[in-house]
């Protein structure tokens, strides 16, 4: 091979490299959104339902609670990661598990819903339950319980059952609560800089009860989200008039 044919294929390899480069840039700027930067890269934040979202970092697609067919998905980037909080119709589906898992795909769930999973999607699973921490793909994942305190909504969400999850996205905790009242395990979280918390009676919090959560752990970001039938607006009042260090955002939930 003489010397000119060398840097022909080193010029065409790099070509090709910086197509890659180019192609995976326009993949990530599919997922739209508000993002909040960290030390490897900003997480970009895209609200896709009721429950549900998609968070990109790092080169990673991750999915929370993905339900509403393939369809709800269609022209985001295929997932790395999903995460699964409950085993209620709006947080899971086996379906749409089935539908948006690849074969390289990892999904992280409670044994509730894993127990409930067809046997290709539990193959893609880790179980973790309350209180577990595991690691994939340079994500920190700690489970946090998520669970009813109320005595006439115990029915909803008994605790053990359902995982709240932390992810840590290089030096920054996201926290996305799952169904939950303001329980210890979210009260005492540190160090948080986005959460994602719930209202929706009865099967979660009032407004009232999501505000007082909120300024007992004072994270950074604030989006509300599976609040069907609650006044976010009365949520921000309620928080903002607590605590002027917390941030209340909204996006494309409901
Ligand atoms: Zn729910």
């Amino acid at each position: 091979m003489t010397l000119s044919m060398v840097s022909l294929r080193a010029s065409l390899l790099a070509a090709g490299l910086s197509f890659l480069a180019s192609t995976s840039s326009v993949t990530a700027a599919e997922l739209t959104g508000d993002q909040v930067p960290t030390s490897a890269g900003p997480v970009t934040i895209h609200p896709i339902s009721h429950a549900t979202m998609a968070l990109g970092w790092n080169g990673l697609t991750i999915y929370v609670d993905p339900v509403g067919g393939a369809e709800a998905f269609a022209g985001l980037p295929a997932a790395d990661l999903i995460l699964v909080t409950d085993i209620h119709g709006d947080h899971f589906n086996d379906d749409t598990l089935a539908a948006v898992t690849g074969s390289t795909t990892k999904i992280v769930a409670p044994a509730a819903v894993a127990e409930k999973m067809s046997p290709a999607v539990r193959a893609a699973t880790t179980v973790i339950a309350n209180g577990a921490t595991t690691s994939l793909m340079n994500v920190g994942i700690e489970a946090i319980p998520m669970y009813n305190l109320t005595a006439d909504r115990l029915q909803y969400h008994e605790k053990g059952r359902g995982n709240g999850y932390v992810l840590s996205f290089g030096n920054l905790r996201f926290y996305i609560a799952g169904d939950t009242e303001a329980v210890p395990e979210m009260r005492n979280l540190k160090s948080i800089e986005v959460a994602f918390i719930p209202m929706n009676l009865p099967y979660t919090m009032t407004e009232e009860q999501a505000a007082e959560g909120v300024l007992a752990f004072k994270p950074h970001i604030v989006y509300p989200y599976h609040y069907r039938g609650s006044d976010v607006d009365k949520f921000k009042a309620l928080v903002n008039a607590g605590s002027a260090d917390i941030e209340v955002r909204s996006g494309k939930w409901y």
